[in-house]
């Protein structure tokens, strides 16, 4: 049995060195040169062409080289009976959770507005900022968004979460499902996506939503593009309702340079880098995964097919 390994964006040779630390015999293979189709049991993925994974007759699990699975599931044509799992790694937890602080404490701080003055040579202090008055929230309590929580209502943020379902997080606000949005969103000054990709999330970030954020509210979005309606959000920026977006994810990537984000002034922009895969940790999830499999067993972090994450 091998393992395919595709990625435009990762290093195969990083993964193969990686993973043979944990099975020392295992058959990697990079796609497209992956010999006799029928010998491929686990697909190791990120952006495989739609249609490709029928090719693998004894195809047991498709692993996602990242924590989300939106590029698998824009395959309309899956095979059935494949488990498909994402990545969970505390290491890119860690990582999403520093992008997140970064971003919330350079709202908090008036680092946005601070660099445009710089640019103008002015010096101009501003009024301090309140931390117990100003409230986070995050859209997304899983892997990533429970833990950025946590670790903004650390720094004693009153900090607020939304999810499909009902959670508690202690010292985090919890609301869940559509009746939880709107009373999650009116009490969020400065809100954080961390969402999966589903036909239930897209476009989620749109002129109606926005409009029920605080005056002054501040986006950051480190999940996907395709949350937010960009013109509705370069809207609410020129309107001043919305006081500034720190985004690293967008619907064409890498972002043309004709797309207005890059030289409006309220936005900051970074090229998908909040948290990458790292091999090195990410290995021994994967690992296991493939002894699990071929022992017959289910793998670990398997995604929802119905809910699409
Ligand atoms: P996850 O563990 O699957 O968590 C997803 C969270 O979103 C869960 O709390 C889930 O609710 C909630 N959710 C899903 N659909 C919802 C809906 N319709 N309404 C309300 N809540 C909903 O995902 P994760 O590992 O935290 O990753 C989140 C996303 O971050 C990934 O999918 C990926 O797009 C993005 N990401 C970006 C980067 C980057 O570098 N920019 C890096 C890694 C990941 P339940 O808890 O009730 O299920």
């Amino acid at each position: 049995m091998a393992l395919l390994f595709k990625s435009n964006s990762d290093s195969a040779a990083r993964w193969e060195k990686e993973l043979r630390t944990h099975i020392p015999d295992l058959d990697f293979r990079v796609w497209p040169d992956y010999g006799d189709p029928a010998d491929i049991d686990f697909a190791l993925v990120w952006g495989m062409p739609a249609g490709e994974f029928h090719k693998f007759p004894n195809l047991r699990c498709i692993a996602s080289l990242g924590a989300g699975v939106d590029h698998i599931f824009r395959d309309p044509d899956l095979p059935e009976g494949v488990a498909i799992t994402r990545l969970v790694d505390p290491w890119m937890a860690q990582a999403m959770s520093e992008y997140v602080l970064l971003q919330v404490l350079r709202f908090h701080r008036q680092g946005d507005i601070y660099a445009r003055q710089q640019a103008e040579k002015k010096w101009d202090t501003l009024p301090f900022p309140d931390t117990a008055k100003r409230r986070v929230g995050i859209l997304g309590l899983g892997s990533l968004g429970e833990d950025a929580a946590k670790k903004i209502a650390a720094l004693d943020f009153p900090t607020a979460g939304w999810s499909r379902t009902p959670k508690q997080i202690a010292g985090v606000e919890c609301y869940s499902g559509q009746d939880g949005l709107e009373p999650f969103l009116k009490r969020t000054d400065i809100l954080c996506c961390l969402l999966p990709l589903t036909p239930q999330t897209e476009n989620i970030i749109d002129a109606k939503l926005l409009a029920t954020l605080p005056e002054g509210a501040f986006i950051v979005n480190s999940a996907r593009g395709k949350h937010v309606v960009d013109e509705d959000m370069i809207a609410a920026l020129d309107s001043g309702h919305i006081a500034g977006a720190a985004l690293d994810v967008f619907r064409e990537e890498p972002m043309p340079a004709s797309h207005p984000y890059w030289a409006h002034p309220k936005v900051l922009v970074t090229p998908h880098a909040a948290a990458l895969t790292n091999p090195r940790t990410g290995a021994k999830q994967v690992a296991d995964n493939i002894l699990r499999t071929r022992a017959g067993q289910p793998p670990a972090y398997v995604v929802d097919r119905s809910a699409g994450y």
